[in-house]
């Protein structure tokens, strides 16, 4: 039996509590209240930042990293898996393709070491992710799950790659998120904590909430966990000009490592799904459906809430208003990676979202994962055809 722990030691992270009140505390010096109810959490959901510390300072078998710290001053942390290969070429990945040479970037022909950067949530209340990632170190680390589950492909096939776990992408926007977890909680009271209030007191919505960004003045009258310490969206930053350090950060690693895949994980209250990306190039969509496709066999054969399958390429900006060019779509322009966001539901009790447990929220965390180094191991990247 897992032992079980209280939520609220999240609030520990955040400021000294009275019992159950929770102060989040915003940059901008708004500040939003939350009462959590007690309860209690299995041992291996591992959503908090401070179960990100313990697991990165307790890493053995690869290497731990401070990648960025955030406008509030925390460290953004980066754990890595797999001797490193040097397959930088002669130039950044654009002028290679401009070139007519991406292995003029890197060295790609099919027999080199696949890497895969798995970055953590950069919205506070997803915290799904979060728990995943933590137990994808166990894994990396021990070859099992915090359930004490084994993962023996999953294991191997980390030992095959490079794989960048940046297991909580925003510190700053998970310290302002009181909640653990999701599972059996109320749709409205996630969205006013994701998205934070109005001075009316209601709710901001999605999508309406990206209309203001950074996130501040008259209109927030709290700010979400969607956001950092800044105030920033790290899904929707000024990719040519950065107004948080985060987002430089993790434009470096990109370039420096060349990933062949990258995952942004999200959640969502509806069944799980890998999401389009868009402004990337025909073939990077072709591969995302093919993997999202494999993701969600995988997701459909163990009981868990699916989706048909991966998204189906489209053109981009036939209709009006144009997609967006999100954190995933620049990610591949820095590097020529396949970059998607893979959004997992969250367990609120609302209906008509899908009911699911931790049992299950983690199943489909390391599934993905399972999924995705499979996918890259046997399919290598191979740029000089
Ligand atoms: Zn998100």
């Amino acid at each position: 039996m897992p032992t079980l722990r209280s939520q609220r030691h999240a609030a520990s992270l955040i400021a000294p509590l009275a019992a159950l009140t929770i102060l989040g505390a915003a940059a901008s010096g708004q500040s939003s209240r939350e009462s959590i109810p007690e309860r209690n959490l299995p041992a291996f959901w591992k959503s908090r930042l401070e179960d990100v510390e313990n697991a990165v300072h307790g890493v053995k078998k690869g290497a731990m990293s401070v990648l960025a710290r955030t406008p509030g001053g925390r460290n953004v942390y980066l754990v890595a898996y797999g001797d490193r290969e040097d397959r930088r070429g002669s130039a950044n990945y654009n002028s290679a393709a401009g070139g007519r040479d991406p292995a003029s970037y890197a060295r790609k022909d099919g027999t080199q070491k696949p890497v895969i950067f798995l970055l953590g949530p950069v919205h506070g209340q997803e915290v799904e992710g979060v728990s995943g990632l933590v137990n994808l170190i166990q894994v990396a680390e021990t070859g099992r799950d915090f359930r004490d589950r084994p993962w023996p492909e999953l294991a191997a096939n980390l030992a095959r790659c490079r794989v960048l776990i940046v297991p909580c992408g925003s510190p700053d926007a998970r310290a302002r998120c009181p909640y653990d977890s999701w599972v059996g909680e109320e749709s409205s009271t996630h969205q006013r904590v994701g998205m934070g209030t109005k001075p009316d007191g209601s709710n901001h919505t999605w999508p309406m909430t990206k209309r203001i960004h950074p996130m501040r003045g008259p209109d927030a009258a709290t700010l979400g966990a969607y956001w950092n310490d800044s105030a920033i969206n790290l899904m929707h930053d000024e990719w040519f000009d950065p107004m948080t350090p985060e987002t430089g950060a993790f434009f470096r690693l990109a370039r420096e490592e060349a990933p062949d895949f990258i995952a942004s994980l999200h959640s969502h209250s509806v069944p799980p799904s890998i999401e389009p990306t868009a402004y990337v190039p025909w073939t990077v969509k072709q591969t995302i459906e093919a993997l999202g496709n494999r993701v969600q066999k995988r997701y459909a054969e163990a009981g868990l809430p699916y989706c048909p399958g991966g998204p189906k390429p489209v053109e981009d900006g036939i209709k009006f208003p144009p997609p967006f060019f999100n954190l995933a779509s620049a990610l591949h322009h820095a590097c020529g990676g396949v970059a998607f966001v893979h959004e997992t539901p969250c367990g609120v009790r609302t209906p008509p979202y899908p009911k699911v447990s931790h049992e299950q929220l983690l199943d489909i965390q390391m599934l993905l994962y399972d999924e995705l180094l499979r996918f890259a191991v046997e399919n290598p990247v191979n740029w000089k055809k």
